[in-house]
């Protein structure tokens, strides 16, 4: 077995492990990160892409931006298509910030990019991640990596490994509180390589059930219809999909969708998802390791960003001044970002999706977008949480 040290052991190569390994290497901070996948299937996953101004911030802070600026495409509003018409939500006049449009994927290529450039050490195929002694003030993680047992002496661990991670569970069950709520339909999507006859996001609800129309790029769109939870990607052809999206999505739009074949289809199921505290003696939980958001309301990927700022200002901090005090206030920190991203999150999945309720629900449902689309001070609420709150200065 090898044995080595490092300042901070990341678990997890997805955005949050890997721009927390970008933010600490720019504070002189040594972190080894272990990713259970290879780099190619967590760049093979497609996944967020709406980025708001306080993300686009961070990266920039980060040093991996250039691209992002270039290629990024900044939208000035949303859509929301109902009852035959399409009503807009003027982000930039309305609260006067924009968001971005860039995929995760490009995001996280970005990153490895800078990581590699910067020589820091990631492991990627680690197996049998477990941590050990997290309740101490000398943690340690254990792994396999091509054949041989290693172990690594750190400060401490950030758990950045996603929903299904091994950090979570490592918490004493009885030192989490746990908030839940599993919505009763998932999201099927598709990509295809079409220039979008759209040019902002349109999110319809339909008497059919919910559809959004996005994109990644200028030639690349990204769809998605509300489906059942039985529901298998192999029963969706292509040409169900378009044919379900374009009764969803309005007349206007279904005129001009091109029927292209898709090069990923995917089924997402949408979930809530809170656990309090993010932190465990030496342990910190970041992005989907905590907190899940269904994504109608494109925070998740936002929230990961937010919560490895804080956290890497919280270890920056800790190894300037040697105190303890940001590490202990990191929890909450967050958590007062978090809950307000569930809330806006949970809002919008509510008012857009068909749920199996009664009459009065339905009524409900159309009342509050009838009032969004009159109240100029409605919209400024849906437009302020969209474009992201800010994030707390230190
Ligand atoms: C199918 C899908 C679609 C989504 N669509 C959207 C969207 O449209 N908009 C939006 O805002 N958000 C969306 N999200 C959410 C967004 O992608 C996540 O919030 C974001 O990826 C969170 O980043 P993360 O780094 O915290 O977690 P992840 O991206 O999940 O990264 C965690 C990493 O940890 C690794 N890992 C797991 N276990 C271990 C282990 N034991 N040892 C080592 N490594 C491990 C995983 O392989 C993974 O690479 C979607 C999520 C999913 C699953």
């Amino acid at each position: 077995m090898t044995r080595r040290r490092t300042q901070v052991a990341i678990i997890g190569g997805g955005p949050a492990g890997l721009l927390l390994g970008q933010l600490l290497h720019r504070a002189g901070i040594d972190a080894l990160l272990l990713e259970r996948r290879s780099a190619e299937y967590v760049l093979g996953r497609i996944r967020a892409g709406v980025l708001e101004q306080g993300t686009v911030d961070v990266l920039e802070r980060a040093g991996v931006a250039a691209r992002l600026r270039e290629e990024g495409l900044v939208h000035d509003g949303v859509e929301i298509g109902f009852q035959g018409r399409r009503h807009r939500i003027a982000l930039k006049s309305l609260v006067g910030k924009s968001v971005t449009v860039y995929g995760q994927t490009d995001m996280t290529r970005d990153l490895m990019e800078a990581r590699a450039a910067s020589g820091a050490d990631s492991l990627y195929e680690a197996e049998d991640v477990q941590l050990h002694d997290i309740g101490g003030t000398q943690p340690r993680v254990s792994f396999r990596h091509r054949g041989a047992s290693h172990e690594i002496d750190c400060d401490f661990i950030a758990g950045c490994d996603g929903f299904h991670g091994v950090c979570r569970p490592s918490i004493p069950a009885n030192q989490l509180s746990v908030f839940e709520r599993v919505y009763p339909f998932g999201w099927l999507g598709l990509l295809a390589d079409v220039p979008p006859p759209w040019s902002e996001l349109v999110y319809a609800n339909s008497e059919r059930g919910f559809a959004l129309a996005s994109m990644r790029s200028p030639t690349r769109v990204r769809c998605y219809v509300q489906c059942g939870l039985d529901e298998r990607v192999e029963d969706w052809s292509d040409v169900r999909f378009w044919d379900e999206f374009r009764r969803r999505i309005g007349e206007e739009i279904a005129d001009q969708v091109t029927l292209a074949p898709s090069i990923e289809k995917s089924i997402a199921p949408l979930r809530s998802f809170v656990v309090e505290p993010l932190r465990f003696g030496r342990l910190f939980l970041a992005g989907d390791a905590a907190h899940i958001v269904p994504p109608t309301g494109a925070k998740g990927l936002n929230l990961a960003v937010s919560d490895v700022c804080y956290l890497h200002e919280a270890l920056r901090d800790y190894y300037r001044e040697r105190s303890e005090r940001p590490l202990d206030e990191y929890s909450a920190r967050c958590l007062r970002r978090v809950w307000k991203a569930e809330r806006f999150s949970w809002w919008m999945t509510r008012q857009l999706h068909l749920f199996p309720g009664d009459a009065f629900d339905r009524r409900m449902q159309q009342t509050e977008l009838e009032y969004l689309f009159e109240s100029k001070a409605a919209q400024a609420s849906m437009a302020e949480n969209y474009v992201g709150l800010p994030l707390e200065a230190r």
